[in-house]
């Protein structure tokens, strides 16, 4: 495994965190407003931690496996062909190595 897809993985699962409590959150919100129960009112409050949660780890998750630092916070892409008006990062932007390399030499 590359560390371009280590660091993609962490995002995708972040992107999949944020879609699903995100629903969860609405659905608990309605649920709650249709029926009253506190139940409703106690899913909604753990599907917005579960929010807190991704947007951290897509925040804070991405670090570079040799210096450590953070990269989530600097690039949302880490895919290897441009899309739209995403260009591929091709190297860490603190020490360097290519993203390329094995996650683990
Ligand atoms: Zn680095």
């Amino acid at each position: 495994m590359r560390i371009r897809d280590r660091l993609g993985r962490i995002k995708r699962i972040a992107v999949y965190g944020h879609i699903a409590s995100f629903l969860l959150v609405a659905a608990a919100a309605f649920a709650w407003f249709v029926t009253a129960h506190d139940a409703c009112l106690y899913l909604g409050f753990f599907a917005m931690a579960c929010l807190v949660g991704s947007v951290a780890l897509g925040k804070h998750g991405a670090r570079c496996p040799r210096c450590r630092h953070n990269l989530g916070s600097l690039t949302q892409y880490f895919g290897e062909k441009p899309v739209l008006l995403l260009r591929p990062v091709r190297f860490c932007l603190f020490c360097g190595v290519s993203l390329d390399e094995p996650h683990r030499p």
